[in-house]
């Protein structure tokens, strides 16, 4: 059994709250000078100002609550918008983008603010529709769909649907937004029973760049159904997602992190030391290196080999309650590099058989237990860091446990020195999308995503590297970008590469939809086309991938 969480709790906590103190500190300057844009627009005659006249939640002088820190990454928060628009209805926003087209005003879409990179859903000297106060969760009287504003974050939705015992294919951190998460296709704990999350939208309310709000199903704007299961906002804004419910009581999951035997040896043998040099952060490396031994003494250790077959035996795992993803990161607290897993079984059923090999590893922390949706999103939520600067990229490889194994490796070489700036975590993780969950997808018409159930098993391997200072952004992206560019190179060289994007994960430089395949993309384009022949989506709102 892993030790109790309690010592981790009261050896992180402190850790966590200075970080969060040290990062409200930074946002305060930022604050003050975005209020004096907001007062400086209430006299102007910019295009963006006239461009929100008409609507009741538009804030001038004072921005609307939390708009700012509202932003995942710091920075998307760094941006300055001249005007937010809170639109409360589809009509609304209707009308503005009608102005907005006319004004040749540039603009943003904000839903949950999660998307990691700047401009994606901010906006500087543009107009902001935060769409926060669409924020309505409605259930049929069937309770088969949920109607759900696209303002809304998964824990306000969970939150509902949990009152009726039911839930929804999204996200698996409480704070993510709905439409950025399922406009990129979303990988949800649902991924196993019912393919991508945007597979289990039934139909979609959008406003389009005429002003026009329509819908999209499987019978109505058909091409454009498709065309939002991964397109992203290169269409409308969305204003509504009418999605497939899903039974569900308690589940039983969380995190458990262990740390690695051959962690030394694998070190080693890159040659890679950790030179005592009597500073406080060698020192602190060093004690890390003895947490570890120490934790192996007790036997709380474990084989990476026996991790990484763990991950990749999954793939086959016919149970589809089970979900789970994997991490290989940095821990500053322990100042330790470890692994680490994300379960969850979608059915009350403690320690299930289909996660037998994770539950019987040393694991020397672990949160799981039956628990509700809604506590389980929230404590993977907790374990992720926002308001800090962050860098994301994503790739797509067949499964296989060698190359996963080298990629810790040119993890760890390229992460060396990185890890040590103060603040800095790097991280990677691997999450499945098993032939099963692109079978699901190529169901009800498909998806412009392009994987073929021949394909798989796939997993994405993602990097993120979460760091304070902006003097380190080129120095955090280099390394991140080193981690990619020699971790493609590999794959391709092994036969494992696949040329698919997964857009969620994707930074905003990636050409996401040339991964989609050329065949996706000109039938994207044409759909484009078709309901924005002006071009208002793709020339005047320059945050998102474009096609
Ligand atoms: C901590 C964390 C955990 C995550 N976990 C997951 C996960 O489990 N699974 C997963 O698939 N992804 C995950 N993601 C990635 C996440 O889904 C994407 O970043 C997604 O874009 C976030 O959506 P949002 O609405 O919060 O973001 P936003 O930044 O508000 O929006 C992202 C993009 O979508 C556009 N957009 C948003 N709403 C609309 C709309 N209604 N109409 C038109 N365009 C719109 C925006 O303009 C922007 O380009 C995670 C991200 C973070 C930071």
């Amino acid at each position: 059994m892993p030790l109790s969480m309690s010592w981790v709790r009261r050896l992180l906590i402190p850790v966590i709250l200075i970080s969060t103190r040290v990062a409200g500190q930074e946002q305060s300057p930022i604050w003050l000078e975005q209020q004096t844009i907001y007062a400086a627009v209430n006299s102007s005659t910019l295009n963006c100002d006239r461009a929100a006249i008409g609507q009741q939640n538009v804030h001038r002088g004072i921005p609307p609550e939390g708009s700012s820190t509202s932003y995942y990454s710091t920075q998307q928060q760094e941006l300055h918008p001249l005007c937010i628009a809170a639109p409360e209805t589809a009509e609304q926003i209707a009308k503005a983008i009608i102005t907005v087209k006319d004004q040749e005003c540039p603009f943003a879409v904000k839903s949950g603010g999660h998307a990691a990179y700047a401009g994606a859903s901010n906006i500087q000297n543009g107009l902001v529709f935060d769409l926060r106060n669409l924020n309505s969760v409605h259930i049929s009287e069937d309770k088969s769909i949920a109607s759900v504003g696209s303002g809304n974050r998964w824990i306000d939705v969970y939150s509902v649907l949990q009152e009726h015992k039911l839930a929804v294919a999204g996200g698996r951190i409480a704070s993510v937004g709905v439409g950025g998460f399922l406009l990129g296709g979303g990988l949800s704990l649902y991924s196993q029973k019912y393919g991508w999350a945007v597979d289990n939208v039934r139909n979609f309310e959008v406003v389009l760049a005429d002003g026009a709000i329509v819908n999209a199903n499987a019978d109505t704007n058909s091409d454009l159904f498709w065309a939002l299961r991964g397109g992203g906002s290169n269409f409308g804004i969305v204003t509504r997602f009418d999605l497939q419910t899903h039974p569900l009581d308690l589940v039983w999951g969380g995190t458990e992190l262990v740390a690695l035997s051959d962690l030394a040896s694998r070190q080693s043998a890159l040659n890679l030391r950790e030179p005592f040099d009597w500073t406080l952060r060698s020192a602190s490396n060093n004690m890390g290196r003895v947490l570890r031994q120490g934790l192996c003494f007790i036997g709380k250790c474990v084989h990476s080999r026996d991790f990484i077959n763990h991950f990749v035996r999954m793939a086959e795992q016919p149970d589809t309650n089970a979900h789970m993803y994997t991490f290989f990161a940095w821990f500053p607290q322990l100042r330790m590099m470890g692994a680490g897993g994300s379960h969850a079984y979608l059915a009350p059923v403690a320690e299930p058989p289909a996660f037998e090999n994770m539950t019987s590893m040393n694991t020397f922390f672990s949160t799981t237990k039956l628990r509700t949706l809604t506590d389980l999103v929230k404590e993977l939520d907790a374990f992720t860091l926002s308001g800090y600067r962050t860098y994301w990229d994503t790739l797509t490889f067949k499964v296989d446990a060698e190359l996963i194994s080298k990629l810790w490796d040119i993890f760890l070489e390229e992460t060396h020195e990185i890890k040590n700036i103060p603040n800095c975590q790097p991280a990677t993780n691997n999450q499945l999308i098993t032939k099963r969950h692109i079978a699901l997808s190529e169901k009800d018409g498909g998806n412009p995503m392009g994987i073929k159930s021949e394909d798989g098993p796939l997993f994405l391997f993602s990097i993120t590297v979460t760091y304070t200072d902006p003097m380190d952004d080129a120095r955090m992206r280099n390394a991140a970008q080193n981690v990619m560019s020699r971790a493609k190179a590999l794959a391709q060289e092994m036969g494992l590469y696949h040329p698919f994007v997964f857009k969620n994960y994707a930074n905003g430089e990636t050409d996401v939809y040339a991964g989609y395949g050329a065949e996706s993309r000109q039938k994207l384009r044409e759909i484009q086309k078709k309901y924005d022949s002006a071009g208002v989506f793709s020339r005047l709102q320059p945050g998102g991938h474009k096609l």
